[in-house]
């Protein structure tokens, strides 16, 4: 894994160039946000964390695609008495429950990856975890959380926002990494969330895949600029009824 100190505090950890996790430094040790891929990132992940001196002391996690969860059981095995904490909606579509709620869009069935781990904590939007603050996000998955560092407004995104291939929106294509776009579930309240982070006025962008951005409102807005402009298109080609 290559690791990549972003700021004092958040250290994003790459999986094959692609896959990011982070460790936030707490007093009492790392927040690890998100956990790669399936089996072997686990080692690794904690091994990075070794090296950097602290022990992971919590586990949180933005969503429950494989990408995000993949080493999540491995991890708990590893370190049982570590909290794991996932938003109350995306923990059910951690433990496999991809059904909707009546109020959700029902356009498309949400994805998971399934994992036998048990959440210690439900997260709701406002909530704290150590430095970090709850950001509910909802679009790329229906329960995806986004968090933000209190103490310096750095904001970790997950899948809300994409950086590889080129700065986007989820539900945005970018043709070199079209992984998130094609994984998420409604454009719609993936605008609405990318609004919502951006009006935070984040110091820094630190996402699931690509590099971590300082000062990024400008490109924020640029990328939800360029989803509004698909957005209305696409609603332009819906066949109107009279
Ligand atoms: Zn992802």
């Amino acid at each position: 894994m290559k690791v990549t100190a972003s700021s004092n505090h958040l250290f994003q950890l790459t999986h094959l160039g692609a896959i990011n996790c982070y460790l936030v430094r707490e007093e009492d040790g790392f927040t690890l946000i998100d956990t790669a891929w399936p089996r072997s990132q686990a080692q690794a992940i904690m091994r990075e964390a070794n090296k950097l001196g602290l022990p992971i002391v919590r586990i949180v996690l933005t969503h429950a695609h494989i990408d995000h969860v993949g080493s999540l059981d491995a991890l708990h095995v590893a370190l049982p008495h570590v909290p794991v904490a996932i938003s109350e909606r995306e923990a059910r579509l951690l433990s496999g429950d991809l059904s909707l709620d009546p109020s959700e869009p029902q356009d498309k069935k949400p994805g998971a990856y399934p994992c036998k781990t048990n959440p210690t904590l439900l997260l709701h939007e406002g909530d704290r975890i150590g430095s970090l603050e709850v950001v509910a996000t909802p679009g790329h998955s229906p329960g995806h959380v986004a968090f933000l560092d209190t103490r310096d407004r750095s904001l970790v995104a997950g899948d809300a926002f994409q950086t590889l291939g080129g700065v986007a929106v989820s539900g945005t294509i970018k043709p070199l990494f079209p992984l998130p776009a094609l994984s998420g579930w409604h454009k719609g309240l993936s605008l609405q969330s990318a609004h919502k982070l951006l009006a935070l006025q984040p110091s820094l962008l630190a996402v699931g895949h690509g590099r971590v951005l300082t000062n990024p409102e400008a490109e924020m807005e640029h990328a939800i600029h360029v989803m509004e402009q698909s957005l209305a298109k696409e609603e332009r080609k819906q066949p109107h009824v009279a």
